[in-house]
């Protein structure tokens, strides 16, 4: 994808001394293809997408709050002492070897958050290390929903989010679930799930009224949390309508029969008392959707995950596509298998995983064994039992966690707690090694795009200060703990190669200014699975998942109601009667990031919870006032957006905001999914009152 540019800053005619790099934007993981023009360490111009982050980029690099040197303390509770890169790696590779002397190397926690670029060489640093405690944002992100496809239509559909937001001429007919493209998906206003929904009949399932919902043929406007029941209340109205495909299904699915018995009870007025849709809206929407083919299903990669039901709220979602023969044809829902993807570098070559199992595996097994990492949501109870003694950490951030300050208050007992960073945050505030980072204009990367485009990007400028980039971090500290071997002798180069061996590609191809090239994927002629089946156990779609019921869950997709709710727990409903949904987009900031820089500041200064004129008004709230928003576990003071944008009894919060962090209303521990181990931030319960 090759957004419009727009040229951040031209400063000077262009002479002999200057230095253009093609390079890519990580203001957010899209990495998309930028131009920046330099001079020496200063940066001239940048042609970027029209991207509001995108306009911090240079303010990241240069901002006088920019943390670039490296500290240490004693203990969180320490002042800082300022040290010199190589000793602070030093030190730290130190306090490492001995925990794993003392403890064993599983008391190690290797922890990962912003960026995706050095993923591949953190795991195979915690792995080489002998831990087997690699852990990632995926924990509460897009991993439950790679899981639940997987469990659903097999490992070629692992993609199904991706798939299902491909542009594709042949559909007559979109419903998008939890997906709000103005505020989340370049070129936002622009994307054609958004321009193309006067011209396609589209069906948004959306809490709130975005400007996507506003343009679509039919918008269901459900209680937060309740998508499972959505769902299955519209594949009831399917199967009574004989709009199900039955000639699909016959041959293609496992345990139909149990899942047709099983919404029998989803009549639309029982969907309808759940969700809050209206019942002849929600049979309208069936309609539509049956009677549309080929019809695609686009779903957020996380926002239907994020509850305590919610992989099996995803998947009741995600199997309407089978349920009406949507699968692998033009214009519907077809695998993304044929994605690029680098050779894995997790293991040195003859190297196996450590024989231990990764956080959380005893309790959210098919988490582990799917997505092949642990599951950080776990990470205070681990520090709380005295299993971890230390964590390392690259671009991490506690506010990721629900029940926040719990954790906050777990890493200040660590022995050793490392971060790195560009600027101050909570996880800072509490770490006793500090990193500072290169920003994307300051360190080099292998980017391997799952469409097909392949570019070594250079590093545009030097970093500033003490900064390195994180890969360089991570071969130092592992030369530091005696990996060098492990780590291509600290060649970065020989790994870009190595992760380059599943292409026709090797580095000596990629130009050094940053030009990418484009690999063709492989055009995978429709309907695959007649060929090879889906690769579930059975080489079905598994409507009645076997692995789950194996692992003690339901096969079938079970709505349950969120872990608090106005119905599940009226007991905690009596005080904090208001349903908070948190998480908002914002196309100003990439989740926590991007507060510090001015530029982005000024274009949206304030964290702003969304809350009906209706319930505004019970407590005498108006647009812009101060509020405070409370649950069994916190407080937090944001400001009113008084809106009916949003269903009454609904509460909106944005998160990623120190000053106002959302999830520190969001239990931990009994509200987490039981399969996948995921926070509900988007289903809650909370109190709002004028602060
Ligand atoms: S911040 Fe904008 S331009 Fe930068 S990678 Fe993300 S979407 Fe692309």
């Amino acid at each position: 994808m090759v957004p419009d540019t727009h040229v951040l800053d031209q400063k000077a005619t262009l002479d002999s001394n200057t230095k253009t790099t093609y390079s890519s934007c990580y203001m957010c993981t899209m990495d998309c293809p930028t131009t920046v023009v330099s001079e020496g360490d200063e940066i001239i111009s940048i042609s970027h997408p029209e991207c509001i982050r995108a306009t911090g980029m240079v303010e990241q690099r240069e901002s006088k709050q920019r943390l670039t040197t490296a500290k240490i303390r004693d203990t969180a509770a320490d002042d800082w002492s300022q040290v010199d890169y190589n000793d602070a790696i030093a030190h730290l590779a130190e306090k490492l070897t001995a925990i794993r002397k003392k403890y064993g190397p599983e008391a190690v926690a290797f922890v990962v958050g912003y960026t995706k670029e050095a993923r591949p060489y953190f795991r195979r640093l915690a792995y080489s290390f002998g831990s087997s405690n690699y852990i990632t944002e995926s924990s509460c992100c897009f991993g439950a929903t790679f899981v639940a496809a997987e469990l659903t239509y097999g490992t070629d559909y692992n993609h199904f989010f991706q798939a299902g937001r491909f542009k594709q001429p042949e559909t007559k007919c979109r419903v998008i679930w939890s997906n709000n493209p103005s505020e989340s998906l370049i070129p936002y206003e622009r994307h054609h799930l958004i321009t193309e929904a006067s011209k396609v009949p589209t069906i948004v399932v959306e809490p709130r009224r975005t400007m996507l919902a506003e343009s679509a043929t039919i918008h269901l406007q459900l209680r937060p949390g309740t998508d499972g029941a959505l769902a299955l209340g519209i594949a009831h109205i399917l199967i009574k309508k004989g709009l199900d495909d039955t000639e699909f299904l016959n041959q293609y699915a496992e345990g139909y029969d149990a899942y047709k018995t099983y919404v029998e009870d989803f009549t639309p007025e029982r969907t309808s008392e759940i969700t809050g849709v209206p019942a002849e809206l929600i049979i309208k929407a069936a309609k539509l959707y049956g009677t549309s083919k080929p019809a695609q299903l686009a779903v957020s990669q996380e926002a239907l995950v994020q509850n305590s039901n919610g992989l099996q709220n995803h998947r009741a979602v995600i199997l309407l596509a089978a349920l009406t023969g949507n699968i692998d044809i033009a214009g519907g829902n077809r695998p993304f298998d044929h994605r690029l993807k680098g050779k894995s570098v997790a293991l040195p070559e003859g190297m196996y995983r450590p024989a231990e199992n990764p956080m959380g595996s005893e309790k959210f097994p098919l988490f582990e064994e799917i997505y092949n990492e642990g599951q950080a949501m776990l990470l205070a109870d681990y520090i709380e039992q005295g299993k971890i003694k230390a964590v390392v950490s690259f671009g991490t951030n506690l506010m990721m966690w629900p029940n926040s300050n719990r954790l906050a208050t777990a890493l200040q007992k660590l022995e050793v707690f490392s971060t790195s960073d560009f600027f101050t945050n909570p996880t800072v505030n509490v770490a006793t090694v500090f990193l500072p980072a290169a920003t994307h204009l300051e360190r080099q990367s292998l980017v391997m795009a799952l469409n097909g485009r392949v570019q070594y990007r250079p590093a545009a400028v030097a970093p500033r200060g003490q900064a390195h980039g994180d890969t360089e971090m991570m071969f130092k500290l592992a030369d530091a703990l005696g990996l060098h071997n492990q780590f291509w002798g600290g060649d970065i180069s020989a790994s870009y190669e190595e992760r380059l061996s599943s292409t026709e590609l090797s580095f000596a191809d990629l130009p050094k200014n940053g030009k990418s090239i484009s690999l063709k994927l492989l055009d995978i002629p429709e309907k695959n699975f007649q060929k090879v089946g889906f690769k579930t156990p059975s080489g079905k779609v598994e409507f009645d998942s076997s692995r789950l019921r194996s692992e003690g869950h339901d096969g079938l997709p079970i709505y349950r109601e969120p872990h608090w709710s106005p119905a599940s727990s009226p007991e905690i409903a009596k005080d904090y009667p208001m349903v908070l949904s948190t998480g908002i987009r914002s196309k100003t900031y990439s989740h926590s990031q991007g507060r510090e820089l001015a530029i982005l500041r000024e274009q949206e200064p304030n964290p702003r919870a969304q809350i009906h004129p209706d319930d505004a008004a019970a407590r005498g709230i108006l647009d812009g006032d101060s509020i405070e928003i409370s649950s069994p576990i916190g407080r937090i003071k944001v400001v009113a957006w008084v809106t009916d944008a949003v269903l009454k009894g609904v509460v909106h919060a944005p998160h990623g905001w120190v000053t106002a962090n959302c999830n520190a209303l969001i239990p931990d521990g009994e509200a987490l999914d039981p399969i996948t181990g995921y926070p509900s931030f988007k289903s809650s319960l909370c109190q709002v009152e004028r602060a």
